[in-house]
């Protein structure tokens, strides 16, 4: 593997000799790995937490034939032989690797036990053992939004929170909890999976087998399944997301529509009764209740501090939070409601690889 999508290093390259020379008396360094199933973003990250260079490349080139662990431990070594790795890192020895990955993993043994996105060839993965072997470092493996919540803690919107739910809207819906301080794990590391949660036990079929998954409805997949179905239908024109700034090729395919153009039409229209605007608005009304059915729940029964919702929808900001926060706070019982802060993650794609890092310190 010779070619990655994307190379960046986060600091002035005069910073970075700056702090490989710290290195050699106390800056730690260690490799962050972001497995996702269709990317797999690495970095080369310092003790405080930040991201000395980045690298990205897709896990997905030949269908899947060439498994989801084997181009992960290709795409690390290729880091290893590149030279901003020999650059930053120096002399200095790697500490260990911390993986954040999607699907259910046991953390103690770092394998993955159950995949619910059907990725071939992922479950079962030894992802921890295969990438010691490797590289004879340290590896720790955890679930993408458990990582994601510890970045925030450590880094982002819940510094210093002690009660957090953190959920991610993506292709799935994905969950992280944090309570009194400590990570949610249960009995095999996979506590936290929210986007389970039954809403509608007569609903619709979910890829974990049962019906009427919280998923289903409001992950961000629902949401532009819903708005494409309404365009192709003539009950939207396309014509509509084509807004000042906003990514005007789309008003040509329904295909285009994604949730990044679904809010910035939104934002667009915002304080006008436009009668065009009113089909959108409530669908998102209804994807909102929907998000707000879950986190009410999750609210009475863990009381938290704050809900923090994460994945790339959340880069919409308050057009997109708003709604959810009313909903929310207005749905639980006042006692639940008065400490309660609902707000959007704001380490946006890093959260994994650095929150990967923080979970390695604290079994390391
Ligand atoms: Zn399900």
């Amino acid at each position: 593997m010779t070619h990655y999508v994307f190379s960046t290093t986060m600091m002035t390259r005069k910073c970075c000799r700056e702090r490989t020379s710290m290195g050699a008396q106390s800056n730690k360094l260690y490799i962050g790995v972001d497995l996702g199933g269709t990317f797999v973003k690495i970095g080369i990250v310092d003790q405080t937490g930040r991201i000395l260079h980045k690298f990205g490349y897709p896990v997905n080139l030949d269908d899947y034939r060439t498994s989801i662990l084997t181009t992960a431990i290709e795409s690390v070594r290729t880091v290893f032989e590149s030279n901003e790795f020999k650059f930053i890192v120096g002399d200095h020895k790697i500490e260990g690797i911390g993986v954040s990955a999607t699907g259910q993993i046991d953390s103690d043994t770092g394998i993955v036990i159950g995949a619910a996105g059907h990725i071939p060839g992922y479950q079962g993965s030894h992802i921890k053992d295969r990438m010691q072997e490797a590289f004879h470092v340290k590896v720790t493996v955890a679930n993408d939004a458990d990582c994601s919540l510890l970045g925030e803690c450590g880094h982002g919107a819940a510094k210093g929170c002690q009660n957090v739910v953190m959920m991610t809207l993506g292709t799935g819906v994905g969950g992280g909890i944090l309570v009194d301080g400590h990570l949610l794990k249960g009995v095999r590391g996979t506590a936290g999976e929210i986007g389970h949660i039954i809403i509608n036990d007569d609903g619709e079929k979910c890829s974990c087998g049962n019906r009427g998954c919280l998923e289903y409805y409001a992950s961000v997949k629902a949401l532009v399944h819903t708005v494409k179905t309404a365009t192709k239908e003539g009950r939207l024109e396309l014509s509509l997301f084509a807004v000042p700034g906003g990514n005007r090729s789309v008003i040509y395919d329904v295909d285009g529509l994604n949730a990044k153009v679904i809010f910035d039409c939104l934002r667009s229209y915002k304080d006008k009764t436009d009668i065009k605007i009113e089909e959108l608005r409530g669908i998102v009304d209804s994807w909102d209740n929907h998000i707000a059915d879950g986190l009410v729940s999750l609210v009475h029964i863990f009381n938290p501090e704050l809900i923090l919702i994460g994945g790339g929808v959340s880069e919409a900001g308050e057009i997109f939070i708003d709604p959810i926060r009313s909903k929310v706070l207005s749905r639980v019982m006042p006692s639940f409601a008065q400490r309660l802060r609902i707000s959007t993650a704001t380490l946006g794609n890093d959260s994994g690889i650095i929150g990967a890092v923080d979970y390695y310190k604290t079994r390391n």
